[in-house]
């Protein structure tokens, strides 16, 4: 199996090499006996820019579906991006490209926490970021779960210029977060803090898990041990629609990062999922899989009954070589990296050719 990256950023270094179209030949007498390929796509940058479609991914994508509408060939957006459950993202993308998109092929930063479910179900974890995080942790069964704005909300002066921010300084009675506690916050610990998606008020965030990760779960408390805190992704920065770079997870993390190792006498522990986690890959790898056999039909080798084989190429197509390329070379580090600069025409041109 090989799984190939390309980047669309770059412009073309392979001028003399054997173009990517003989390898497209090589998929189109292959496709022809089963679905023996599947893409994955990143989001930001090469599907979309902000809301709005790039380059024709639209009609890029329909190319990936028969005339009745039945998926063609396996496909699935692997993106650090989040803040909304897969369903929601799912059905966003199908308005804004004119595609039916499962909620299986929608993969984001945050998809891996679900697998996390067996050891805090039941416990009092925080989540963090822009969207609905606590909404996105609540769909993969997690129980006791609250947004770090409802957290905060609860205890007095944590964030001790508040009063500073605009959107904070609504009357008590417009907030939507209950009065009184769901959970006992004043003595039960936090056990685990999630960072789900981009932050949007840093300050705070980094001021109440500061307090939350030294105190052993326990604002204000003396200092315990660290509970475990999980990053969704660790991008430095990701494109979106301002026209140079934002600032993205992993800027966030190595502020909160650098402050937390100045204060506290043990550094910061964490995890981050999200591309390049070679952990994102093989995941993608697995649900392509499991698309091609309940979707895409073998006409030659099963008489049209649905079976899962084994991929040939895999295509990692991202605009980010510190994301998209590096996560795919050091699961399949054996394959050479492929650029090209074919801008979504690329897609179009490989699926002609099928
Ligand atoms: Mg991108």
């Amino acid at each position: 199996m090989r799984f190939h990256a390309t980047t669309i950023s770059r412009v073309s270094q392979l001028k003399n090499r054997a173009p990517v179209l003989f390898q497209s030949s090589q998929l189109r007498s292959n496709h022809q006996k089963r679905c023996n390929f599947g893409i994955a796509f990143d989001i930001d940058g090469v599907i979309l820019r902000g809301r709005v479609p790039t380059g024709g991914s639209p009609q890029a994508l329909r190319r990936l579906y028969g005339d009745s509408g039945e998926l063609k060939v396996p496909y699935l957006f692997l993106t650090n991006g989040g803040g909304v459950p897969e369903t929601k993202r799912a059905k966003e993308l199908s308005e804004l490209l004119g595609v039916n998109i499962l909620p299986s092929q929608v993969v984001q930063g945050h998809s891996p926490f679900r697998n996390l479910l067996k050891k805090f179900e039941n416990e009092l974890i925080i989540a963090t970021g822009k969207g609905n995080p606590a909404l996105v942790m609540s769909e993969y069964g997690f129980k006791k779960v609250l947004s770090l704005e409802e957290y905060a909300s609860y205890f007095e002066s944590i964030d001790p210029v508040s009063q500073y921010k605009r959107w904070t300084t609504a009357p008590v009675s417009d907030r939507k977060t209950p009065a009184v506690p769901r959970y006992d916050v004043f003595s039960e610990r936090i056990k685990a803090a999630f960072v789900v998606s981009d932050p949007v008020d840093w300050g705070r965030d980094i001021q109440v898990l500061c307090d939350i990760l030294r105190s052993g779960g326990l604002p204000g408390d003396a200092n315990r041990n660290q509970p475990p805190l999980y990053f969704a992704a660790d991008d430095l920065e990701y494109q979106a629609a301002f026209p140079s770079e934002r600032l993205g997870l992993g800027a966030f993390r190595i502020a909160l990062e650098s402050i937390f190792n100045i204060i506290n006498p043990k550094g910061l522990e964490y995890v981050s999922y999200g591309k390049p986690n070679p952990f994102v890959f093989k995941n993608a790898e697995a649900i392509l899989s499991q698309l091609q056999s309940s979707s895409c039909i073998d006409h030659s080798e099963n008489n049209g009954v649905s079976g899962s084989h084994p991929f040939e190429t895999l295509y990692m197509i991202g605009d980010n070589p510190s994301v998209d390329v590096k996560g795919a070379r050091q699961v399949f580090s054996e394959e050479k990296i492929i650029m090209q600069n074919f801008q979504q025409t690329w897609l179009l041109t490989l699926l002609r050719r099928q």
